[in-house]
């Protein structure tokens, strides 16, 4: 079994979500005592939040790198930035680093082409929305025709994000104004949406509509899983 590297902490409640996932799928596969082999590295949110809203992406670069860097050492056999914004500054990670980089819109990317889908409603952070690094390598490399709600509702999807979410906060009232933004991105042609955040399937999940959902978190992990087990 191969060791699989985390960087997490952005937030902390989705990067439980990560250990979960990944050592529930480990279990049920290889079964008996099995458990992931993990090297984890969880930093402070503030220090990265804060140096986002700024505009400071090499600062943000260069935490996530020294930790990258503190995770191969530490014998991680590859790399997971557990959260789809900070990808941002994902190929400075990546240089500073000799173990594959696990790059999560490449994960999603794959699942939607193997599920046939070629038009996505993409939620996310108003970083991951708005700027080309996530959707133009969805566009790109994957063929992807990806929608993203107007301005005033990526506002809402954003303002939960960082105010409830990635704070624990699940508000029924989010919940709705979430299910009624994925409905008008169904309405423009979207065929599914992407929970681009690892925060939201903490919120809205298949249980609450009937739009195909992929969860980039659940994605992210049976990646890694893949890579550390084979299957
Ligand atoms: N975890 C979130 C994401 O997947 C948002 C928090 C962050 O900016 O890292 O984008």
């Amino acid at each position: 079994m191969k060791t699989i590297g985390l960087l997490g902490g952005m937030s902390w409640e989705s990067t439980l979500d990560y250990y979960k996932l990944i050592n529930q799928q480990v279990s049920k596969t290889l079964g008996g005592f099995h458990s992931a082999k993990i090297v984890m590295i969880s930093v402070d949110f503030a220090l990265l939040e804060e140096n986002m809203s700024k505009g400071n992406w090499s600062t943000c670069a260069q935490i996530l790198a020294a930790a990258g860097q503190k995770i191969e050492k530490a014998g991680a056999d590859c790399l997971l930035i557990c959260t789809n914004t900070l990808h941002k500054v994902a190929p400075e990670v990546e240089k500073a680093i000799t173990i594959p980089l696990l790059h999560i819109a490449d994960a999603a990317g794959k699942t939607l082409v193997e599920q046939d889908i070629s038009v996505i409603g993409l939620l996310g952070t108003r970083f991951t929305m708005e700027e080309d690094f996530y959707r133009q390598r969805l566009a790109e490399k994957f063929g992807l025709e990806v929608f993203v709600p107007p301005a005033e509702e990526r506002k809402i999807i954003d303002d939960i994000i960082f105010k409830e979410l990635c704070m624990g906060k699940i508000d029924a009232n989010s919940r709705q104004e979430y299910l009624r933004i994925m409905e008008a991105l169904k309405y423009r042609g979207a065929e599914a949406i992407l929970l681009g955040c690892t925060e939201i399937a903490m919120l809205v999940d298949k249980q609450h509509t009937d739009i195909p959902l992929f969860d980039t978190t659940a994605i992210h992990a049976a990646t890694a899983v893949k890579f550390g087990i084979g299957v």
